[in-house]
């Protein structure tokens, strides 16, 4: 019997904080049992939250050993890692042989599953670009490329780390995730390294301090939080489900347990309305626990969630770039706590990194060396900024980017200095629209 046959994809998570991009995950849980953030697209195109039980997880994570394992044969019995010089190329080669290999055998000319068919989604949403890609990207019913390729990526990363997910671990018991940790440690003696997503309102309310030092002992090392902000107002205007005291507490038990506690907090969430309120709120939050990381993500209206409906009706008015940095000047000079600030999503202006309190001044003269421009220089700013992140995420420009660019190239040189206010303001407009978190 041809065993290749008898290979299975395993569940992965497709959204994951990027520190985790490298990770082995598994999914402990489908999706996320609130959803219903107003700015946020996660999981609410038609995915249902579920628990998976310890018997569908141990399943994964047998299926990724065996299907590591292959790649492990396929690489000694193949020659090619002696002719590829590039480790990472060979890596993908032999993978890519494997893929077909299963494929044919299991009679699948391409295992490609759409997740909008998939969960039967209104596929009319895709005719917006940002949806349709999230949703390619999005891979709620992985294939065995799928899985093999995610094996790959954490191989080439060290083979280190694994992320359980999805949105929030903490709401399932200590017990339940130190079978899955031990269970992997035995399949992938190499992982020294688990984290987890989680809700401050989980590690605040629902678990005792005694419980997370027993996910501490299960063998996790850090929890990421999506804070997103520390004023109440604001929390409650996006329907966070959570307050500033859960923010609060949660991160402060999640330390005092013995965790790493990493949070993402997102300038540009109170609008017009709450944006000095927005920021000082949350350095307050940053002040008062001290977490190890605190990763910003700009907000980025995405389309079809609550938040652009809002913002179409005026609910919402969006603050301006300029607000935006004067909000992370803000935080950056409030928070009085020893923390590391790390800018690592495409949504930032401006890169904003380092240690506080040593690293304040240096943090600070960046931000002022932007605010410091006049209006159509920081306009110009900013397009280059987001063209290069367009480029970095998309590999090139999409027609319409390039389209509103094709005026200003002469000789295979953009110049957008002579570019009218208006096609900069449509730009940037259109590129942050298209750019992914
Ligand atoms: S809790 Fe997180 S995943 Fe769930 S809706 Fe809110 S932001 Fe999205």
């Amino acid at each position: 019997m041809n065993t290749d046959k008898m290979f299975k994809p395993f569940e992965i998570c497709s959204i994951r904080p990027p520190t985790e991009n490298q990770s082995l995950t598994f999914r402990l849980t489908r999706n996320c049992y609130w959803n219903k953030c107003t700015f946020c697209p996660v999981y609410k195109l038609g995915s249902k939250f579920i628990k998976r039980s310890i018997d569908d997880v141990k399943s994964d994570i047998y299926f990724a050993k065996r299907l590591n394992d292959k790649l492990d044969e396929f690489k000694t019995a193949s020659d090619v890692s002696g002719s590829l010089a590039n480790p990472e190329a060979a890596e993908y080669h032999c993978a890519q042989e494997m893929i077909e290999q299963i494929q044919q055998a299991q009679g699948l000319e391409t295992d490609y599953v759409n997740h909008a068919e998939s969960v039967g989604v209104d596929t009319n949403l895709t005719d917006d670009p940002v949806t349709g890609w999230f949703m390619q990207w999005f891979k709620e019913t992985p294939t065995i490329a799928d899985s093999v390729n995610h094996l790959v990526s954490w191989r080439l990363g060290g083979g280190r780390s694994c992320f359980l997910g999805d949105a929030d671990s903490l709401i399932l018991k200590p017990l339940f995730v130190k079978e899955v940790i031990d269970t992997v440690k035995t399949s992938f003696p190499s992982i020294h390294r688990f984290t987890v997503y989680g809700r401050t309102v989980s590690a605040s309310r629902l678990r005792t301090l005694s419980e997370l030092k027993e996910f501490r002992s299960a063998g996790l090392n850090r929890v990421h939080f999506g804070i997103e902000s520390g004023s109440d107002a604001v929390l409650k205007r996006v329907c966070k489900g959570e307050t500033k005291n859960d923010h609060i507490s949660g991160c402060l038990k999640t330390k005092e347990a013995g965790l790493s506690c990493s949070i993402y907090v997102m300038p540009g969430l109170g609008g017009q309305q709450y944006s000095e309120e927005h920021a000082s709120e949350t350095a307050d939050v940053i002040t008062q626990t001290a977490p190890d990381f605190v990763r910003m993500r700009t907000l980025q209206v995405f389309p079809n969630t609550p938040l652009a409906k809002q913002r179409e009706r005026e609910v919402f008015v969006e603050t301006t770039e300029e607000q935006v940095v004067s909000e992370i000047r803000q935080m950056i000079l409030k928070i009085d706590a020893r923390t590391q600030i790390i800018s690592d999503s495409a949504t930032n202006l401006l890169n904003v990194n380092g240690r506080l309190p040593e690293d304040r001044r240096a943090m600070l003269h960046m931000i002022d060396s932007y605010l410091a421009l006049s209006l159509s220089q920081k306009k110009l700013f900013s397009l280059q900024i987001r063209l290069q992140a367009f480029e970095g995420q998309y590999g090139g420009f999409s027609e319409d980017i390039y389209g509103k660019l094709m005026p200003f190239i002469n000789n295979a040189t953009l110049d957008i200095s002579s570019m009218p206010e208006a096609t900069v303001d449509d730009l940037i407009y259109l590129i942050r629209s298209k750019l992914m978190p």
